[in-house]
């Protein structure tokens, strides 16, 4: 897990290894700046620091251009100062975006605490977006509906709206209809003043020209001018959530103890987390407990090749999509594609090169993640979906130790029908999205929350009594009442929904199985229902 305080290491090595390089410009000064470049920009894309790490990836471009030719070293004293200045710029931001990241993360800690139900709502240091462009009814709705989630908006105009000191905050501009000569100069102030801000332009679909400009001013993110309101406030939201990425686990699998020594440095110094096997044979039951992302293989080992190991692996089901890249000295072109073949994923060579080797374990891994995430979440939602929130709520439940309560509840949206028969299918689409928001922007991270089916939700709390668990609900239950929607012919509706809650009891001498708490939830349910909806109840057994 990446801290503020290693991210500022980064920053002053980087520093140092400029100064020296500025002092002694030999080549392999210089290669090691890069490398520390490459290092950092790779950290702040993990970091979701779009902006930042828009700054730090041009600096970086601009170095691995000068990487490749030994003889261009000591580099022109003119490319030298330019360099020099963004390298200053870049540690200030950087220093500044680390004395703001530990303000956010306790921020955030607040919002999730459990026990502190009046803490759910945040307002001091909410999050702020800023509306930029022609005033619209539009704005306004979207600005009211933030306000549901405690985000303020302010609408703006064109001028340019004070800094906002939080370095955290949502510009959304409309440029659709506007001429570059207005909206162009105003994202790039924007960009160049707040390199930490998220900003998403709304611009005409399918406008090629138009898209590629923001982006390369700096923008995050483009969206269709004709997006609907969930769409542009799903992106505001998903900001909001982003929460710090899990590093990722790398298995190497290598005889040679020099060779992964140096891998295993070049994937550690990136914040990776990994582990070395030199025996092959022990594979199997590695993965099993490490759980890697990723397999590092060399190719030619003494019990056995890799791809030997590859082919075995390939045998489980569980194993199947686990990325696996060949390391090897192997030269043979042939060899080399059987070793593909047969279930490999990619082919690098030794000597590797550090930039090269992070650069497709990052991609691969993303993807796996990307492949896993659709696989055990739900598509309209994200949260959980069925199988995968039992499967999570079991694992909770084994995971407690004695004195641990937990909390199951099971929730359904109430005539959720009519929703449906009155303003559409669409429409309900946007009150399930809406409640599955407000669920994750209100529980903890280690909190379970899945959706069950159609308009059921399950959710678990651990190390939760029972009377919090009921109050944290509640306290969502009415706030969700009170979200106006917008139905057929923009007439404005609200909804509800009910919920039934079961506890596995603190210091219970029995523990209780999922199968019994999702029993006792599901009637509490009914009972909720039967009751007149809109309410929660408590299993009493
Ligand atoms: P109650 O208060 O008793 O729960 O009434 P209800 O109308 O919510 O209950 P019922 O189970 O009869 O209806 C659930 C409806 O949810 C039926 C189904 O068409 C709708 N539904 C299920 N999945 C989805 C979905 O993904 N999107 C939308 N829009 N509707 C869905
Ligand atoms: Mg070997
Ligand atoms: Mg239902
Ligand atoms: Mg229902």
């Amino acid at each position: 897990m990446l801290t503020i305080s290693s991210l500022l290491q980064k920053e002053r090595a980087l520093q140092l290894a400029w100064a020296r390089y500025r002092a002694y410009p030999q080549f392999e000064h210089f290669v090691e700046f890069s490398l520390l470049l490459n290092n950092c920009t790779d950290t702040l894309s993990q970091q979701s620091q779009t902006g930042l790490h828009h700054t730090c990836r041009q600096l970086e471009q601009q170095a691995l251009a000068l990487f490749g030719d030994e003889n261009s070293h000591p580099i022109a004293e003119d490319t030298m100062q330019s360099l020099s200045g963004q390298i200053v710029r870049l540690g200030e931001l950087l220093r500044r975006y680390c004395a703001d990241g530990g303000e956010i993360t306790e921020e955030r800690r607040v919002r999730r605490k459990p026990d502190a139900v009046s803490a759910t709502r945040v307002t001091g240091g909410a999050q702020q977006v800023f509306l930029i462009g022609e005033y619209s009814a539009r704005w306004h709705d979207l600005a009211t509906q933030l306000g549901y989630f405690d985000i303020s908006a302010r609408e703006s105009g064109w001028e340019m709206p004070a800094p906002d000191h939080s370095g955290h905050g949502v510009y959304l501009l409309d440029v659709d209809e506007q001429p570059a000569g207005r909206w162009l100069p105003a994202l790039q102030q924007l960009r160049e003043r707040d390199p930490l801000a998220r900003i998403v332009c709304l611009v005409k679909p399918n406008d090629f020209v138009v898209m590629n400009q923001a982006l390369q001013a700096g923008a995050d993110r483009c969206m269709a001018q004709s997006a609907s309101l969930q769409q542009i406030l799903s992106q505001v939201l998903a900001h909001q959530e982003a929460e710090e990425p899990e590093s990722y686990r790398v298995l190497i699998v290598e005889d040679s103890r020099t060779a992964a020594h140096v891998i295993n440095r070049a994937l550690e110094e990136r914040g990776m987390l990994t582990r070395t096997l030199y025996d092959p044979l022990q594979t199997l039951a590695v993965i099993r407990q490490f759980q890697p992302e990723l397999i590092l293989m060399d190719m030619h080992m003494p019990a056995c090749t890799g791809v030997e190991v590859a082919r075995v692996i390939r045998q489980h089901d569980e194993f199947l999509s686990i990325p696996i890249v060949y390391l090897s000295g192997e030269t043979n072109i042939g060899l080399q594609v059987e070793a593909l073949r047969l279930g490999g994923d990619q082919f690098l060579t030794k000597p590797f090169n550090p930039v090269l080797v992070n650069a497709v374990v990052k991609s691969k891994i993303d993807r796996y993640r990307a492949l896993r995430h659709s696989m055990q979440n739900d598509s309209l939602t994200g949260l959980l979906n069925h199988i995968s929130s039992q499967q999570a709520l079991a694992t909770a439940l084994a995971g407690l130790r004695d004195g641990d309560g937990m909390a199951v509840a099971m929730l359904d949206i109430d005539h959720f029908k009519r929703v449906n028969d009155t303003h559409g299918h669409p429409v309900g689409d946007q009150v399930i999205c809406s409640l599955a928001w407000l669920l994750k922007q209100r529980l903890r991270r280690s909190d379970i929350i899945g959706r069950y089916g159609g308009e059921e939700f399950v959710v678990g709390l651990v190390r939760t009594h029972a009377s919090d668990a009921e109050e944290i609900l509640d306290r969502i239950r009415s706030d969700f009442s009170r979200i106006p929607f917008y139905g057929a012919d923009d007439n404005l509706f609200r909804t509800s929904f009910s919920v039934g809650v079961a506890v596995c009891a603190e210091g219970s001498p029995v523990k209780k199985d999922l199968k019994t708490l999702l029993e006792a939830a599901d009637s509490a349910l009914y009972q909720a229902k039967r009751h007149g909806r809109n309410r929660v109840m408590l299993s009493r057994y």
